[in-house]
């Protein structure tokens, strides 16, 4: 398999109670390299633009305004076959169905407060890259 990037966010319900340490241990005990990362508080139109494609769901409004009530860390993961790995060590989106030892069934709150996020696609992990962070904050 390639060696891929993907974008990861570590939301801020797991800012908030000191997890990022915690969160980037399961993140590197599965092979994963964190090639960028920053601390940022996210404006409500980076929020939108970022989960556009939940516009029309009901939880969007409530989704927007979890993602700007506090500090997240932006990441880019580089691994073999990053995407779809990442997305098996952050678990099911629901907390209470993901499997044991995934950061979401470790840590995560509920189904909105999940701690983390990760791209699903190569498509996506390319355009939310490109969406915080510049080609020269990202050192392999
Ligand atoms: P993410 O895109 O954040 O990595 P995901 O791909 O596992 O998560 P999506 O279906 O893309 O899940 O949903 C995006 C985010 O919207 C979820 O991570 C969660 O924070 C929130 N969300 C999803 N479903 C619900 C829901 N039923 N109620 C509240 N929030 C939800
Ligand atoms: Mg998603």
């Amino acid at each position: 398999m390639a060696i891929e990037r993907t974008f990861s966010i570590i939301k801020p319900d797991a800012t908030a109670r000191n997890l990022t340490g915690a969160v980037n241990a399961i993140i590197e005990k599965a092979g994963l390299r964190i090639v960028a990362q920053k601390r940022i508080l996210m404006t409500r139109a980076q929020a939108e633009t970022f989960y556009a494609v939940h516009k029309a769901r009901p939880f969007f409004g409530e989704l927007v305004d979890f993602m700007t009530s506090g500090p997240v860390v932006v990441q880019v993961l580089e691994g073999e076959g990053a995407i779809l790995k990442y997305r098996d060590v952050m678990g099911a989106t629901d907390p209470s169905k993901a499997a044991d030892g995934t950061i979401r069934k470790v840590h995560a709150k509920s189904i909105g407060e999940n701690s983390v996020h990760g791209s699903d696609a190569a498509e996506t992990a390319a355009i939310e890259i490109a969406q915080f962070f510049a080609g020269n904050e990202i050192v392999g």
